[in-house]
């Protein structure tokens, strides 16, 4: 089965169960500077699990690509090279906002995984589930447990605890923005979890053949036996000030399983380098290599996920760099070409040729072949290698250590790591500094100070209209902790009375103590209501209207927006211009900051 013939199934189906499908947010997020790519499917849909109405009703369905570049406790991208780890790949996702609840959503997940006609046909001997065990705040997660029974048992299959269904503890089996339960602030809703494991089967013998061979292998073994294909979360609870959860009125699911690993299932492959998404760029790599996929697994699965999602994040415009996403991207890439020389001892970009048509991420290949040429003539010139050397080249020449570390033991030489990692942690703090909470990643943290900010852009965009005519429209928005940063239409330099003329405006809305309200409307219904539609976020043919003051009366501001916004612009405090520049042909740029 192809890759997209599991997204079409996966989508119809749950439109089958009256669910709408909503579009997928930008990989990219626009407007919010507290992450570098969407991570998760449900990160567009946190304002409606915490109880705003969604404008497409309560059962939604999608097909989110999503980027991983730094997780939680590990680093994303150093995990590819196994059979299922990407850094760009795509969730398919099923929500319930307040509406059905556990059983509905096994029955129907069950009924996807298994379904020949409707679903993908997988064996349902195959299947292995993992539940919540409880700890000292919530209950073991029977309700589940009991549901996955009684789904096992229609389909002839006697599922008992501990052999088909395994309890985990909540780092498992839990699911909120900050963690397990004990984690959780006052005030965050999260509940438990469970997952679907399909068993590729004892006859592969891969757990044998791996590191855990010593220990009992279960679903949530590393080994590659058991693949996670989907996570049905149960948002139940909510944390109340003296440190319990209450369950929640309006319960949530929010279900994610990836199409790649769905699509192997499909396939009984564990291995997902083999669908089609990915065997055409193993093939070319087996081309132009002259080696054979079985034994170089490792690098070659790293070369078809890296390109892809460089492949992917050229094509949204990102240009390799040193900084946020070009960094990845380049970093990305690097590692591509890397692996292309330990396979046939060289690489150049005609090698890429046939894996990507992007101009800048070939170039880049060019580009690291000249540091690696660069770099390899100035090793050769340190007799003693450390780990603060080996760290001087990688920051110098970006010199990668598995490469120091090649060269260095053909002469004997051994680098210590640990040295290495120091110098590594340095430099890394001093960066996190500069980019504080930049690369959390996760949930869009939605931050006191960048809510604020958007609610400030908006006057900003109004008073500019106000001032300097309705020629002003917004061409981009960027905002930071410390600031925002705004691009409109106009073709001359503000003179210092009209940017004093925005700030008093924007102040004096501030000073009213403006209510802010959203509501839910056509396209044509905001246009008519005089909202300004640029950036608007689209349901269909619905969209979000945000108004500063009197919805019905006396208003400021009105514009499509997909929030979040703070309730009152007395939340403001006082709004601050502190540069106006040009940013392009006919385009300005401001910077205003709040104190
Ligand atoms: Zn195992
Ligand atoms: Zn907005």
């Amino acid at each position: 089965m192809k890759a997209s013939e599991v997204r079409e199934k996966y989508l119809k189906f749950f439109e089958s169960k009256g669910h709408k499908r909503i579009s997928p947010s930008p990989v990219i997020p626009e407007n919010d500077p507290t992450t570098l790519f969407t991570s998760s499917g449900m990160q567009q849909l946190v304002p409606y699990l915490m109880g705003e109405p969604h404008p497409l009703g309560k059962r939604l369905t999608d097909s989110q690509p999503l980027f991983r570049a730094h997780g939680a406790n590990s680093d994303d991208v150093e995990e590819v090279g196994d059979n299922r780890h990407l850094t760009f790949f795509e969730m398919l996702g099923n929500w319930s906002l307040g509406d059905y609840f556990k059983k509905e959503q096994l029955s129907w997940l069950f009924e996807f995984l298994t379904s020949k006609d409707e679903g993908l046909g997988l064996d349902p001997s195959k299947l292995y589930i993992s539940v919540f065990e409880g700890n000292e705040f919530i209950g073991k997660d029977d309700e589940s447990i009991e549901i996955w029974k009684s789904i096992f048992s229609k389909a002839g299959i006697k599922a008992e605890e501990g052999e088909r269904i395994f309890t985990y503890p909540a780092k498992k089996n839990w699911w909120s923005r900050s963690g397990t339960p004990d984690e959780m602030p006052v005030g965050e809703i999260g509940g438990p979890d469970s997952e679907v494991f399909l068993d590729f089967g004892e006859d592969l013998r891969l757990h044998e053949k791996s590191s855990w061979k010593k220990e009992k292998c279960h679903p949530n073994c590393d080994c590659g036996r058991f693949m996670e294909i989907g996570n049905s979360v149960f948002m139940q609870y909510k944390k109340v000030d003296d440190g319990k959860l209450e369950e929640l009125p309006n319960k949530n699911v929010d279900f994610g399983g990836g199409l790649e690993r769905l699509t192997a299932a499909a396939n009984s492959d564990p291995d997902v380098f083999k669908i089609d998404i990915f065997w055409p760029t193993i093939e070319k790599v087996q081309e132009v290599t002259g080696k054979s996929y079985e034994g170089n697994e490792k690098p070659m699965r790293i070369i078809a996920d890296h390109m892809r999602a460089a492949n992917f994040l050229a094509s949204e415009g990102i240009i390799p760099s040193n900084k946020l996403q070009g960094y990845v991207l380049r970093r990305l890439i690097r590692r591509a070409a890397l692996k292309m020389r330990n396979l046939k001892s060289d690489f150049s970009a005609d090698d890429f040729a046939g894996i990507s048509k992007e101009k800048s991420v070939l170039e880049e290949v060019e580009r690291f072949k000249k540091t690696i040429e660069g770099g390899l003539k100035e090793a050769s010139k340190i007799e003693e290698i450390n780990g603060k050397k080996a760290f001087d080249l990688y920051q110098t020449y970006g010199f990668p250590l598995e490469l120091t570390i090649e060269i260095f033991s053909e002469k004997g030489q051994e680098i210590d790591r640990e040295e290495f990692k120091k110098e590594f942690e340095k430099h890394k703090e001093k960066s996190r500094t500069a980019s504080a909470g930049m690369f959390k990643g996760g949930l869009a943290d939605h931050s006191v100070e960048t809510t604020k900010l958007h609610t400030a852009t908006h006057l900003l965009h109004k008073s500019l209209r106000k001032v300097l005519g309705e020629h002003v429209s917004q061409k981009g928005s960027n905002i930071t902790v410390e600031r925002l940063r705004f691009d409109f239409s106009h073709d001359k330099k503000m003179t210092d009375g009209e940017i004093k003329k925005v700030e008093d405006m924007m102040n004096e809305q501030i000073g009213k103590a403006l209510p802010v309200s959203f509501e839910i409307m056509t396209l044509d219904e905001a246009r008519k209501s005089g909202a300004l539609a640029f950036f608007g976020e689209k349901y269909g043919d619905k969209v979000k209207v945000y108004t500063i003051g009197d919805p019905d009366g006396d208003w400021f501001s009105k514009e499509v927006c997909g929030g979040p916004h703070v309730e009152n612009t007395s939340e403001l405090g006082h709004v601050r211009i502190i540069k106006e520049e040009a940013a392009g042909a006919g385009i300005r740029r401001i910077y205003a900051k709040l104190a």
